[in-house]
């Protein structure tokens, strides 16, 4: 298996100057060309996670998709990530906690309404990482758009993550009108619960936490952990303190 600190060794500073320049699909075939198999694609099959999906496996039909089941998903989430798996032949990984949903519950109580940030490292962090370590992932792709949030605002395209590999976010400058108009052209879908107001999709334990609507004009993560000091699950940081 390759070293795990393979971004270290990468000058971010100049792939992304250069990546500023260049389109999603020259992005993900660069990283394709560098990194082989040891590339995959994270998604959370969330509002617009179709876009993603499908440029990855234009430039590489069997890119790893790593996606976790939490056992906190909205139904319609399991069956958006099927359909889309059946549609774009995805090559995916379904990762899992270590506990399942039920035996968390009775061990830990409802820790998203106590302490989400160790649940999301229990039931989020750790199968991600899990999964990258089991599967020799040296790069992986996101879908992280700047317009998403405040704290995405700022978001560099190459960035290195936790666990020191490279993560890239192809669709970083994309605007929300790019997003529709390259669903439209594809003929790909918005998660189905979009259309009710829920613009970023995560786990919903119980209604009115986690996942909740989106007010109209506010950002489309500000129905993630509405309440918390909290905007990301861990995954998209480098101290995985604080989201897929
Ligand atoms: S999003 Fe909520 S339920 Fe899911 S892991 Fe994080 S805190 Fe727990």
């Amino acid at each position: 298996m390759n070293s795990p600190a393979i971004a270290q060794n990468l000058d971010l500073t100049a792939l992304n100057t250069e990546f500023e320049h260049r389109d999603a699909l020259e992005i993900i075939a660069w990283a394709a060309e560098e990194f082989g198999d040891d590339l995959a694609l994270s998604s959370s099959f969330g509002a617009d996670s179709a876009v993603m999906l499908h440029l990855a496996v234009r430039v590489k039909p069997d890119i790893r998709v790593i996606t976790l089941d939490t056992g906190f998903l909205f139904p319609e989430t399991l069956a958006f990530r099927d359909d889309l798996a059946r549609r774009l032949g995805l090559n995916l990984h379904i990762y899992r906690p270590v506990m399942p949903a039920d035996a968390f519950l009775a061990e830990h109580g409802r820790m998203w309404r106590s302490n989400p940030d160790a649940c999301c490292a229990f039931n989020k962090r750790e199968p991600f990482d899990r999964a990258k370590r089991e599967l020799g992932i040296r790069c992986w792709l996101t879908g992280i758009r700047r317009e998403q949030s405040a704290t995405r605002k700022h978001a560099a395209i190459a960035q290195r993550d936790n666990l020191g590999l490279l993560k890239l976010c192809p669709i970083a400058r994309w605007t929300t009108k790019d997003v529709h108009y390259y669903l439209l052209e594809n003929d790909l879908p918005y998660h189905p619960l979009r259309d009710q107001g829920f613009l970023s999709i995560g786990c919903q334990p119980e209604p009115g936490y986690c996942t909740v609507k989106v007010k109209p004009g506010d950002d489309p993560r500000s129905g993630r952990w509405a309440g918390f000091d909290k905007t990301e699950c861990g995954l998209h940081t480098q101290d995985g303190g604080s989201g897929i």
